[in-house]
């Protein structure tokens, strides 16, 4: 067997794309390896959201071409949203042999055949139907108690400032059919969580002209599976999150009540300006929904500071949005333009460097008081956990989330990943529960 080694960068749909593509390689005769210096192919499976997601790249294609430096026969291939991104560039460096986007994995073995010296080969052909329904990923976690389950591709919403639309495609949903087995399969390898994935879960719609599923009723028969199986999902939109999908959460202890539901403004100028297609009013409609059907819900976000043209009035909106909300935590970035999107081609990025910056630790800043005043509010609670191993800063500890996906650690030498254990909440860090066990 030959020996592929995937470095993947980006979100978790990236991670649950290295899967499949394991899964694939492996019919062609490669098997996985963590070890750079015993792989036959050596492959980065990128993410362009940002500007420095793909600067690191460049230096990763760097370090490939040093460590086959001295072996003979071994390739280079740059997969992922870079690699549709910039497609003939990579190859024109002359270190890549190899360039495929997240639609072209399933010619993977033909294209590493057709590899010869001074014939590298490129697939960056999207597609409106891709799903890889049929592959069984290989995961890759490391504890096996939670898994990642593609259950779309693509994105119709064409925010101003993001590029997955051009490099992940249209939107397309999967097969419901085809999720449920594959939850079922993990539920029976002993996975206790799956995570249901799409760059915007809540527009999920599949037919096949009999039978219409839409998102809550696939929640429903992921859910039905066992109740032993807690279903969590990724990434909500604030514009499409409906209120049957609240109360199905409601509704399912095996749901758990955790959102990410990125706002990235708090000023409905600036979202119209990023075609959000909500605006401050309706955000905070959605949020006050959801506590008033799952009051202890746990609320995650996404903010970008200093996108085009934002006033000091834009970001007060932002930072008393992020203040009324109170949201567990927040992936927090400075608007980074994109080359080929909405915003790069009609806004000017005028908001300076260091205004973005002072603009970005003052989200920060806000946010670090807000997730301790969240995660304080947890002491005293009786939580159940979901035991995904020990604590990485105490092996003496065991970790693993609430439903609210809140991280708990706590003393314990009985349990093992997979279990589900009641805890106390004793005291706090702005990012972890530090619990005991109930008696
Ligand atoms: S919803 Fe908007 S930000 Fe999210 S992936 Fe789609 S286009 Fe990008």
């Amino acid at each position: 067997m030959k020996k592929a080694y995937i470095e993947t960068y980006g979100c978790q749909m990236n991670v649950n794309d290295t899967e499949v593509i394991f899964s694939i390689l492996g019919r062609a005769g490669y098997e996985r390896t963590e070890k750079m210096e015993e792989a036959d192919l050596l492959m980065a499976n990128t993410c362009s959201i940002r500007d420095n997601a793909e600067q690191r790249i460049w230096g990763r294609i760097e370090a490939f071409n040093q460590a086959r430096a001295t072996r003979e026969g071994v390739l280079v291939g740059i997969v992922g949203c870079m690699a549709e991104r910039l497609k003939n560039q990579l190859l024109d460096t002359g270190k890549v042999d190899l360039v495929a986007g997240p639609d072209a994995y399933r010619r993977l073995p033909e294209l590493l055949r057709a590899i010869h010296p001074g014939a590298p080969q490129m697939d960056v052909l999207l597609s409106r139907d891709e799903t890889y329904a049929d592959i069984t990923p290989v995961r890759t976690d490391r504890n096996g108690v939670s898994a990642f389950i593609s259950i779309m591709r693509g994105c119709n919403n064409v925010c101003s400032y993001c590029v997955v639309p051009y490099t992940r495609g249209v939107e397309r949903s999967r097969d419901p059919h085809s999720i449920v087995r594959e939850a079922c399969d993990v539920f029976s390898r002993g996975y206790r969580e799956v995570t249901l994935l799409g760059q915007n879960v809540d527009s999920y719609h599949w037919t096949d002209g009999t039978e219409t599923v839409g998102f809550a009723e696939l929640l429903r028969r992921v859910a039905a599976i066992s109740p032993l199986l807690r279903v969590r999902f990724a990434t909500s939109h604030p514009k499409d999150i409906s209120d049957e999908v609240i109360e199905t959460m409601a509704e399912h202890e095996n749901i758990c009540k955790h959102i990410h539901l990125p706002v990235q403004s708090g000023s409905t100028r600036l979202l119209e300006k990023m075609r959000r297609k909500y605006t401050r009013e309706w955000y905070l409609e959605r949020v006050a929904k959801i506590r008033s059907l799952i009051p202890d819900c746990g609320l995650t976000t996404d903010v970008i500071a200093g996108f085009c043209s934002e006033t000091p009035q834009d970001h007060r909106d932002t930072l008393s949005l992020m203040d009324q909300v109170g949201f567990d935590w927040a992936f927090m970035f400075a608007y980074s333009e994109r080359p080929g999107t909405l915003a790069a081609k009609q806004y000017p990025d005028d908001v300076p460097p260091e205004e973005k910056n002072r603009r970005l630790n003052e989200i920060i800043q806000l946010q670090g008081r807000k997730s301790l005043e969240r995660y304080r509010a947890q002491i005293g609670r009786r939580l159940q956990v979901l035991v995904e191993g020990p604590s990485k800063r105490n092996p003496a500890q065991l970790c693993g989330r609430a439903s609210n996906s809140m991280m708990c650690v706590f003393p314990d030498t009985v349990h093992r990943a997979g279990d589900y254990v009641d805890v106390v909440v004793k005291d706090c860090t702005s990012a972890t529960l530090i619990c005991e066990l109930t008696a």
